[in-house]
């Protein structure tokens, strides 16, 4: 969510009182949103509609999603503790800061994201969960968000409503790449306000999952993340939809992995070379070269289990 000049939409708080407690965050005034829709309902698409302040908890345990969605609760779950499932919404989990320690050391640190044009200290620092895609000069951060990862796959779009009506958003394309303005994030507008997320009907045959893999088993934040959904017919590679976390400011469709995919056969030699294209133009940092390899590994072995028919 966003608002104009100083203020700050509140849903569950999670992610902006914590930056108001560190001084990244200095809103002139809060502005309660949580009385925004609170249901999931199907959609008229034959998708599901979610309204921008149900809880993260709620999303993962309704029927709708767990039957026709596991890569959306699988990721929501993997995504933090009960208690923080339980106070984040929708639209608060798409608009989450990212946690580059730099830009949360407001005392101390140099960031561009925080304060535009005064440096990044991630660059040649501690950049071991940074990006290793669509990264600049400016800023090489990550966004957060697990949810919004499988939401890129399952091609859902994010409704946003202003005094001038209702505009719809594919995930995809909702959060900005650095470039030279890291401080703009996503595409809303002063004024906009995320009021849902609309999921498309999934592949009737499909199978999909989400795996992260993390510094510790107990809740952090991704070093990668993918989520896929995969339709097998008669060996082949029918249809694969395929969204990469921890890897980017924005969850990173591996369009061209998609691409090679359809139509092969469902064979770890096909997804080797679908890892191998999805992680072609990689540009990580000293720190971070490792992500390349474990995405590609983790990426064949999430389309291997799918196949299977394993998840
Ligand atoms: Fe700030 Fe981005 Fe650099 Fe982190 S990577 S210090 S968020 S500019």
């Amino acid at each position: 969510m966003y608002a104009s000049g100083g203020d700050r939409l509140l849903g569950g708080g999670t992610n902006l009182i914590d930056l108001m407690r560190k001084g990244v965050e200095r809103p002139s005034r809060l502005i309660d949103v949580t009385g925004l829709s609170d249901i999931i309902e199907p959609g008229d698409d034959g998708g599901v509609t979610i309204g921008a302040a149900v809880r993260n908890s709620a999303v993962a345990a309704h029927p709708l999603v767990r039957e026709r969605y596991p890569v959306l609760a699988r990721a929501i779950l993997a995504g933090a503790s009960v208690q923080i499932r339980n106070m984040a919404t929708v639209g608060g989990n798409l608009m989450q800061r990212t946690r580059c320690l730099y830009f949360a050391d407001a005392a101390g640190s140099r960031c561009n994201k925080r304060e535009p044009g005064s440096g990044c200290d991630a660059i040649g620092g501690f950049n071991r969960y940074h990006a290793i895609f669509g990264t600049s000069p400016s800023c090489i951060a990550t966004h957060p968000s697990d949810m919004a990862v499988a939401l890129a796959a399952l091609d859902a779009r994010v409704h946003v409503a202003s005094e001038g009506g209702v505009r719809v958003i594919p995930v995809v394309d909702f959060h900005l790449l650095p470039e030279d303005h890291p401080q703009r994030e996503t595409l809303l507008e002063p004024g906009e306000v995320i009021v849902a997320v609309g999921v498309p009907p999934g592949q009737a045959l499909a199978r999909s999952t989400y795996r992260k893999v993390r510094d510790r088993a107990s809740y952090a934040f991704a070093l990668v993340s993918v989520a896929a959904e995969l339709t097998v017919e008669q060996g082949r590679v029918a249809e694969v939809r395929i969204a990469l976390g921890g890897v980017a400011a924005k969850p990173w469709r591996a369009s061209g992995a998609e691409a090679f995919l359809r139509g092969k056969p469902a064979t770890a030699a096909s997804f080797a070379a679908a890892a191998d294209a999805a992680l072609d133009g990689a540009t990580p940092q000293p720190g971070n070269a490792f992500k390349v390899e474990l995405a590609r590994r983790t990426l064949v072995a999430v389309l291997s289990e799918l196949a299977e028919g394993t998840r």
